[in-house]
């Protein structure tokens, strides 16, 4: 690092702010000649994981994490590339501090954007120096080596490791809930989707250091696990047990001090009835599933290349529907697919009528490097795919509104994430995976990660809000 230290330099207290959740919990830091860095992530879950592991790594380095890219030395964008718009605003931000560069600042790109782009993005943007996928973090010690040592093109872009696992250094951002990887990569070809070519082809991690990582998170207080990876479903133990998705969620949720457990990714293609056969059999197993359908057209299905039918992935929904515990349903839905017709987006909207899920993601087709949809004729123009996710949305408010109110009066087992202050409320969140903000007469601290009864008063599209029980 290009630094300059003097001997008298012992840094003052650093002082910075945890997450906007846990408003009012200070970290003081007193840190000694150290190099700072600033990370941004965008992106899904495993994206936010992966920083986790980065932010563990440059912590054991020696580094100190700070809240603004103008106090860091080090300047970390974990990126995105699902979406056209998530690539864009990276090279936005870089953009931003270009002037920065080589007045002892360093930028380094890594996640998609770096492992689809490459050395790419030294001509996009010279200011990098680092440009590092997710299959190489496990290298990360090394790159700061050489990024320490002056060197302006460090590289980590092999897809050809099975080492993604082994994150010693892990800082989790959430004191009550953990993520763990338990399958790298895809091996499904969707015919819009960038990951099987920005996270390369499946790893599975042996079912032995999923059950050892768990234990030892229940162990220093975790109560919560989410099981990852970008199709949890196809999960197969490598070692000789061999378990398969469902055998693992299982053993997962006996583990001693773990009261939730949840998983995402799911593809239907690879979704079997076990799963829900282990989820009505141990209420530590959450009862959500997110599974995503994309569209309720079996044509556009087909076209995607999802592997499955609107009947074959109605099958899995009444799996759900006659479960004993009721499972909430969740799911994205991708709209202006190319060759998408009004029929085609007719069926989405009668398919959202047929399930009723309680909540989605809904995305307009975004074109991607590499993808087959790219060659596809009739793309649809962006103000169709604009009016459809419109429609899309509306339903779905309506139909999350109905959905909730049913529940105003039902008492809900919360874990306590947040508080927010200016309402005065706490804010839980419920096996299903609703947000339920409720008052209590403890303003501390010390609610935070614990598991109440509420009962729900109020039922909006997107929360419900109610009275802790703990208190009556
Ligand atoms: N592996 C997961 C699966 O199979 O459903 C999803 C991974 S992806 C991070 C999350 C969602 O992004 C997908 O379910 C899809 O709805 C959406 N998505 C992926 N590629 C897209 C694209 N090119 N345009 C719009 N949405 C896309
Ligand atoms: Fe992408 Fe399809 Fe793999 Fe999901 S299953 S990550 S949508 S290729």
């Amino acid at each position: 690092m290009s630094r300059t230290r003097s001997s008298s330099s012992v840094s003052p207290l650093r002082v910075h702010a945890r997450p906007a959740r846990f408003p009012g919990n200070l970290i003081i830091e007193v840190t000694v000649n150290s190099k700072t860095f600033y990370i941004e992530t965008f992106g899904c879950q495993m994206n936010a994981h992966d920083s986790e592991k980065v932010v563990g790594t440059l912590l054991t380095q020696g580094y100190t994490q700070v809240e603004t890219p103008a106090a860091a030395e080090l300047v970390l964008y974990n990126t995105c590339s699902i979406r056209d718009k998530a690539e864009q605003k990276v090279f936005h931000r870089l953009q931003q501090f270009k002037r920065d560069a080589g007045k002892g600042k360093i930028f380094g790109v890594l996640g998609c954007v770096a492992q689809q782009e490459g050395e790419r993005i030294f001509e996009k943007a010279p200011h990098v120096s680092l440009v590092a996928g997710s299959a190489s973090y496990t290298r990360l010690p090394e790159m700061l080596v050489q990024l320490e040592a002056g060197n302006g093109r460090v590289t980590g872009l092999s897809l050809d490791t099975d080492e993604t696992f082994d994150t010693p250094f892990t800082r989790r951002d959430n004191p009550h809930r953990a993520y763990i990887t338990i399958i790298e990569g895809c091996d499904k070809s969707c015919a819009y989707c960038v990951v099987p070519f920005t996270r390369g082809p499946e790893r599975s991690r042996t079912s032995e250091s999923v059950l050892a990582e768990a234990r030892r998170l229940a162990e220093s207080g975790y109560s919560e696990i989410q099981l990852l990876g970008q199709n949890v479903n196809s999960y197969r133990d490598p070692s000789a047990t061999g378990w398969d998705f469902a055998q693992l969620l299982a053993r997962v949720g006996e583990i001693p001090g773990i009261r939730r457990v949840r998983f995402t990714t799911s593809h239907p293609r690879d979704f079997v009835k076990e799963i829900i056969d282990a989820i009505d059999a141990n209420p530590v197993l959450c009862n959500h599933v997110h599974l995503p359908v994309q569209s309720g057209s079996s044509s556009v299905l087909k076209a995607m290349e999802r592997l499955y039918t609107r009947d074959e992935y109605m099958r899995r929904i009444e799996w759900m529907k006659q479960a004993r515990r009721p499972i909430a349903i969740t799911t994205d839905i991708i709209v202006g697919f190319p060759g998408e017709t009004e029929k085609d987006f007719a069926d989405t909207l009668n398919l959202l009528d047929q399930v009723e899920y309680d909540s989605l993601f809904s995305f307009k087709y975004s074109p991607r490097p590499n993808t087959a949809a790219l060659a596809m004729d009739d793309h649809i123009p962006e103000e169709e795919k604009t009016r459809r996710i419109m429609i899309v949305q509306e339903k779905q408010r309506a139909i999350q509104i109905r959905k909730n109110s049913v529940l105003v009066g039902a008492v809900e087992e919360v874990l306590v994430e947040g508080r927010n202050q200016a309402l005065g409320q706490w804010i839980g969140r419920t096996s299903q995976n609703r947000t339920l903000n409720f008052q209590h007469p403890e303003t501390s601290e010390s609610l935070l990660g614990t598991y109440l009864p509420v009962r729900v008063t109020r039922a909006g599209p997107n929360s419900l809000v109610g009275e802790s029980l703990a208190v009556n």
